[in-house]
């Protein structure tokens, strides 16, 4: 009997998955584990969580629909809590397995992970990694991954016209594990996090798992089409549909990208083909984007210069202006909201997100790896890629071609959020101020600044930039 352990990752489902594919066709055995990598509940960078409520969460939600699935299929997921490469040293030990088939992962600390392993293993025992994050395969890219272009334009064009998506592959029709599998997912409060609960006007209720991820792609298309409009409405702030919400299931591997491809190309041959459909492969394709500039430049990415290696000017001495932020409380309403949103759902627009990086860093001049960090510990859909490189490129000193972009907060806010009604959403204590004031209640008249209760920021903001030409 040979046997093997499939190690999940941020591949949380049985379709489209190579490893449990192969696993499956290759060996009698097959046990599937995920380990949950206690360090993170703990650690602390640049003063933020590594692992926020909502994500892990959403985690536990996706681990439980991938055991029903694995159950239902003949086997099971074992679910640890540890260190993942000493973890899956004991089990590999203990079940006496052949090999271990696992995705490989684009950054650091888990290429960390993967060298503990390889240390600890026996020689016998083979270990093999797969590709699976991208639209387009790490070995299909028109140019060596360490060559991947700078500018996301000429990354865009050469792989469509040279690359090509992957066929999916299967689910493994019955996997089999002798012994029974208990599966023992613990919940946020056994590992020491607060239960939470959404406020009401959350944009989505998000639910971990490869199934909802399939509901959620089945509600995007089909019973709302609002693919057709996505290249008009994915600029929005308020609703679940302005936008996909694919990125908690993308970023955990509920679902995958070349899943969604295939997707829209059905959508475009039933349905409706037209900018909007395109537009949503144009966006897949920034995720890939990111993860290979990742693979190209590693470590350097996460550098106060980033890729750039220029250091953007820093001002907060005392970290009041990084607190203010945080604590949505610098006064400015349009950010202010928009760390509402993310602090109590774990979620935030993209038009949000190049808002309050902005503010952070160009006007607040704050360390842009700090805002990362929070970034990283709060959302819901925190890809190390996505968010590291969003994150340099918005600071200047990552891969946008364009020298200076600036935000400009309040035409941003008179752009996207015309009356008002998204600050009013996260933001009550505003909401009788008029729509002349919303962006800039501090310059009400005097009856509505006396609304404010005396400590409140809207009335005196901390930081408030002349480039705004009030
Ligand atoms: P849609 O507009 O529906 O897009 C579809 C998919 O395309 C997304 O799910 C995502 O996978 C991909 N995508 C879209 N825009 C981008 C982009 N700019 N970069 C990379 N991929 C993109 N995205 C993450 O998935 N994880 C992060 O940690 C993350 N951090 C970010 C930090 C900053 C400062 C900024 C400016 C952007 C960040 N993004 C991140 C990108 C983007 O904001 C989100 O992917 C998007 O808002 C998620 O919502 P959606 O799924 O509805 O997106």
């Amino acid at each position: 009997m040979k046997r093997a352990i499939v190690w999940f990752r941020n591949d949380l489902r049985v379709e489209d998955n190579e490893v449990l594919y192969r696993a499956s066709k290759n060996f009698d055995e097959v046990l599937p584990v995920f380990v949950i990598n206690k360090e993170n509940l703990t650690k602390k960078e640049y003063d933020s969580g590594k692992l926020g409520q909502f994500r892990l969460q959403f985690l536990l939600e996706s681990l439980k629909n991938l055991n029903d699935t694995l159950s239902k299929m003949g086997s099971g997921l074992l679910v640890k809590l540890g260190d993942p490469a000493a973890e899956l040293l004991k089990i590999a030990k203990e079940e006496k397995v052949n090999a271990i088939y696992a995705h490989k992962e684009p950054a650091w600390e888990e290429k960390q992970e993967e060298e503990r392993l390889s240390e600890g293993l026996d020689e016998s025992i083979e270990i093999k990694y797969f590709w699976g994050k991208t639209l387009f395969h790490v070995n299909d890219l028109p140019f060596d991954y360490e060559k991947t272009p700078d500018v996301f334009s000429n990354f865009r064009k050469k792989n469509e016209k040279y690359g090509k998506v992957r066929p999916l592959f299967s689910k493994p029709e019955k996997l089999n594990w002798q012994q029974s599998i208990e599966c023992e997912i613990p919940s946020i409060i056994d590992l020491g996090y607060d239960q939470f609960e959404l406020p009401e006007h959350a944009a989505i209720s998000f639910k971990g798992g490869e199934d909802e991820a399939k509901n959620r792609l089945n509600h995007y298309f089909y019973d709302t089409e609002s693919l057709s409009k996505y290249k008009y409405t994915r600029n929005g702030l308020i609703g679940a549909d302005y936008s996909s919400k694919f990125s908690p299931w993308l970023a955990n591997g509920s679902i995958s990208p070349r899943q969604i491809y295939y997707e829209v190309k059905k959508y475009e041959e039933e349905i409706k083909s037209n900018v909007s459909t395109y537009w949503l492969i144009f966006e897949l394709i920034w995720r890939d984007f990111f993860t290979y500039v990742l693979l190209k430049y590693g470590n350097k990415l996460f550098y106060k210069g980033s890729i750039k290696g220029k250091r953007p000017k820093v001002n907060d001495p005392e970290g009041k202006k990084l607190k203010a932020w945080k604590n949505a409380r610098t006064g400015i309403p349009f950010i202010d909201a928009n760390m509402k949103e993310l602090n109590e759902t774990g979620f935030m627009s993209n038009r949000g997100r190049q808002n309050v990086a902005s503010y952070l860093i160009k006007d607040l001049q704050v360390d842009w790896r700090k805002g990362a960090a929070y970034f990283e510990e709060k959302l819901i859909d925190y890809d190390v890629a996505s968010n590291w490189g969003n994150w340099a490129y918005v600071a200047g000193i990552g891969n946008d071609p364009r020298e200076g972009r600036y935000f400009n907060i309040m035409s941003q806010a008179d752009r996207y959020d015309k009356k008002g009604e998204y600050v009013k959403l996260w933001l009550p204590e505003l909401s009788q101020i008029s729509p002349e004031s919303i962006h800039t209640p501090w310059l009400a008249d005097s009856e509505e600044l006396r609304s404010f209760p005396d400590n409140s920021p809207f009335a005196k903001p901390i930081y408030i930039s002349e480039k705004w030409k009030l």
